[in-house]
């Protein structure tokens, strides 16, 4: 058992201290430095292996091989690339010139931003914190890292993890709940990477607005699967199945709902069945790969929520069973008779797929712009128009089209939701970009200062290229 403590006050305040003391060094540590850091991070990660995939069993009942790819493979490609490619992303950048700045010089350069807080929840605990502290100290920054309260082993290993690697003056775990969050939101940062409920986001969003401080919101949403009948249903339910009930269905970009042409509801049905007695057998609570929910918590939510579907003349389809005791919830598909309840309202975050048939596009369309730009949107169709169809009549952080879930993997691809979803990008360049400021800078060039074209008195000539300006400019 993992011994909960967490960080006084004291302890909070000594860490952001010596952090800020710091930062005078910490922005000039070099690009091969910081690339050795994050490579000792890859090699302790590397050797932990085994305690990391036990710590998340203990918290999530995760596989031991989901965790090697969704979660410690996922840190270490992230490293990996950074690695790679840091030296180019963080060089000047030349822009070009207009006729305007002719002998000048125009470039990007990256700085730090400076102090960072992360505030990670509990789903992917490993995972999501250490990805975003990569590209925090890639960028040149310090870290204050909070990982949820409720992923109590991972953290342990996590915490280990980090003060192997770096000294507490640059990343530095504070452990806590929300009293402890409240205290760290109200000292100065010079970046805030929030990954977490829409609720919470607002409130980090608030307090940051007290100091003008950059903030990334990395939230959720209820993302819709949309299915056409051009499609292979097979491998579709499939995927579906995998997608959904990935970490039980706690995965931020996880299908929520699925919307589905009303001409394939009996085959659909039969191959989703299908497909989940393929994936977990008859008796999912007996698979070793079927994860648990994280707590009774959690657990009580989902098992209201579809109690007061079933109690309003919903449709259950397959699944249903709870065991509190193993905090277990079976992969659980229903076809609801309204959309105004939390079923349909909430982002669901577990195991529960609610089915909706329409009849035409138009109607599964509705549906989705009806409720909050989600994080994800799918797509399942072998029909070009059918995709642009979607695609243009909504809006979401990430769109994956006859796939689901794997956008994330892609290491040129920025992750963001929209709005309600999120704010601001992650992962890879964009992620260290989130992290930095993109300084702009210009030097005139040595022959004619520009500005000395308005240099006062104004005279007929200034005016006279003023008149130019606004005719060819
Ligand atoms: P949460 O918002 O409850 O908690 C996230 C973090 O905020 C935790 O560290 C928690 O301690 C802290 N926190 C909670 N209440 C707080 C308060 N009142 N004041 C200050 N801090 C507070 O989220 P969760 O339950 O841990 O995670 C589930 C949510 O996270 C879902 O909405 C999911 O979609 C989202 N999520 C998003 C991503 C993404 O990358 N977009 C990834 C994973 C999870």
């Amino acid at each position: 058992m993992a011994t909960r403590r967490y960080s006084t006050a004291a302890e909070i305040a000594l860490y952001y201290t010596r952090q800020t003391a710091y930062q005078p060094e910490c922005k000039q540590l070099s690009v091969q430095v910081r690339k050795e850091l994050l490579s000792k991070l890859e090699q302790v990660i590397l050797a932990r292996r085994k305690d990391i995939q036990e710590a998340l069993f203990q918290d999530l009942g995760k596989a031991a091989l989901e965790s090697d790819y969704a979660e410690i493979f996922a840190v270490i490609s992230e490293l990996r690339f950074i690695q790679k490619k840091l030296g180019r992303w963080a060089a000047p950048t030349a822009v070009a010139n207009n006729l305007l700045f002719f002998g000048a010089k125009a470039y990007i350069q990256s700085e730090p931003k400076g102090r960072t807080l992360i505030i990670s929840p509990w789903n992917y605990p490993f995972q999501l914190p250490l990805v975003h502290l990569a590209a925090s100290v890639a960028a040149g920054n310090t870290v204050i890292l909070k990982p949820s309260e409720f992923s109590e082993h991972t953290n342990r290993i996590l915490a280990e993890i980090i003060a192997e690697v770096f000294d507490p003056q640059h990343v530095a775990v504070v452990e806590g709940a929300v009293e402890e969050t409240t205290q760290l939101l109200a000292l100065r940062f010079d970046h805030i990477h929030f990954t977490g409920s829409p609720a919470v986001g607002k409130i980090v969003m608030q307090q940051a607005a007290k100091n003008l401080c950059g903030v990334t919101l990395e939230l959720g949403g209820k993302s819709p699967v949309f299915i056409d009948r051009q499609t292979d249903l097979s491998k579709t339910c499939k995927n579906i199945i995998w997608a959904k009930f990935l970490n039980a269905g706690q995965t931020c970009i996880a299908p929520d709902y699925a919307l589905v042409d009303s001409s394939l509801k009996e085959a659909f049905l039969a191959q989703l069945k299908e497909a989940l007695i393929t994936a977990f057998g008859t008796d999912p609570k007996l698979s070793k790969d079927y994860a648990r929910i994280i707590n009774g918590r959690q657990l009580t939510r989902l098992k209201t929520i579809l109690e007061e579907e079933l109690a309003q003349g919903t449709q259950l389809i397959c699944g249903g069973e709870v065991l509190e005791e193993q905090r277990y919830m079976a992969p659980t598909v229903v076809i609801p008779t309204r959309l105004d309840r939390r079923l349909m309202q909430d982002e669901l975050f577990g195991p529960i797929l609610p089915v909706i048939f329409y009849q035409d596009l138009a109607e599964a369309l509705q549906i989705v712009n009806e409720r909050e730009k989600p994080l994800s949107c799918y797509i399942f169709s072998d029909n070009k128009a059918y995709v642009e169809q979607v695609i243009k009549h909504t809006s979401a952080g990430s769109t994956c089209i006859n796939d689901a879930v794997i956008q994330i993997m892609h290491p040129n691809l920025p992750f963001a939701g929209v709005n309600n979803s999120g704010i601001g990008q992650s992962l890879g360049k964009f992620g260290f970009q989130d992290f930095s400021h993109q300084r702009a800078i210009l030097q005139s060039s040595p022959w004619v200062r520009m500005s000395s074209f308005f240099w006062f008195p104004y005279k007929e000539r200034t005016k006279k290229l003023v008149n130019l300006l606004i005719k060819w400019f």
